[in-house]
């Protein structure tokens, strides 16, 4: 039977490509998995076989990956994870499936699918800011339910922001970058012991390790730049910390609210953002990638 509201959702990821079809609420009817190869034709291939796989209908397909996504025309650059310098993704894949399909960024993807779980009550032009902390830093603002994509498709690219002239150097070419400190990427490399880092760096950190307590003292302080620097400038009802650092859960949470709430004891300004209020952990246990890029499809 055709259910014509039903979409697909794509998420690509550096290790692996995860596929939804929803209905036209969200909720997930079927969905798939399978490890991402690089190469731009391996990945044309692997996404038309993930759709024909979730549904023999033509149905909207929506894409989420990596790299500089031009949303208006479904076109990708500088996949680096996946070896893609440029393709024309849409094209490619709405050619073979003769389906209508849409790409977003990744994180903008991710934005929407978290903001559709977890901020399903707020009413009516309600704002949620999605703060992914993985690999890199970056962010994602879901207004009324539609991503922000700003003049060029840079909003939300705050893990770039120079924070700390004596930080260390960025590959972007600047120096002290949030990212450099607050991702996962960063902490991964500034506490190699464990994989992931995070749960290990807070344990240690709490039985009194000095370095442990040094280390997580900068990152959980960069993390508290990156939200405050996301409230103020967008003001969102929501701030939704995602991305592979989030599965620490809430030791990450309390942790960063102990912070938020160091600055705030100092400052009335500070206190009034009510920063702790609006932190939410993304769900970990749903493809929200996918899910937000199936309802980013046309
Ligand atoms: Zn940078």
């Amino acid at each position: 039977m055709t259910n014509k509201t039903n979409r697909i959702g794509i998420d690509i990821g550096g290790t692996k490509i995860e596929g939804v079809l929803v209905d036209d609420a969200g909720t997930v009817l079927s969905s798939c998995k399978a490890p991402s190869r690089p190469g731009e034709e391996q990945v044309v291939e692997d996404v038309c076989k993930m759709v024909s796989a979730l549904t023999t209908d033509s149905v909207p397909v929506g894409i989420g990956i990596p790299g500089q996504v031009d949303y208006l025309t479904g076109q990708v650059k500088n996949v680096v994870n996946l070896g893609v310098e440029q393709l024309d993704l849409a094209e490619r894949v709405s050619s073979r499936t003769k389906s209508p399909v849409h790409v977003e960024n990744d994180v903008n993807a991710a934005a929407l699918g978290a903001a559709s779980i977890v901020a399903s009550e707020l009413p009516e032009g309600s704002s949620v800011a999605f703060v992914n902390l993985g690999t890199g830093l970056a962010a994602g603002l879901v207004i009324s339910g539609a991503i922000e994509h700003g003049a060029s498709g840079t909003l939300g690219e705050i893990g770039h922001l120079p924070a700390d002239p004596n930080g260390f150097q960025c590959p972007c070419g600047q120096r002290g970058c949030l990212e450099t400190v607050a991702s996962g990427g960063a902490v991964s490399k500034l506490w190699p012991s464990q994989n992931p880092p995070m749960p290990d760096l807070i344990d240690k950190a709490a039985r009194g390790n000095h370095l442990a307590r040094e280390i997580l003292g900068k990152v959980v302080h960069a993390i508290a730049d990156t939200v405050q620097i996301t409230v103020q400038a967008y003001d969102p009802n929501l701030v939704i910390i995602g991305g592979g650092m989030a599965r620490t859960g809430q030791p990450l949470l309390d942790s960063l609210i102990a912070e938020l709430d160091r600055r705030a004891a100092d400052s009335p300004f500070v206190t009034s953002l009510d920063m702790p209020g609006r932190l939410r952990l993304a769900p970990v246990n749903q493809p929200i990638g996918a899910i937000g890029a199936a309802l980013a499809a046309i």
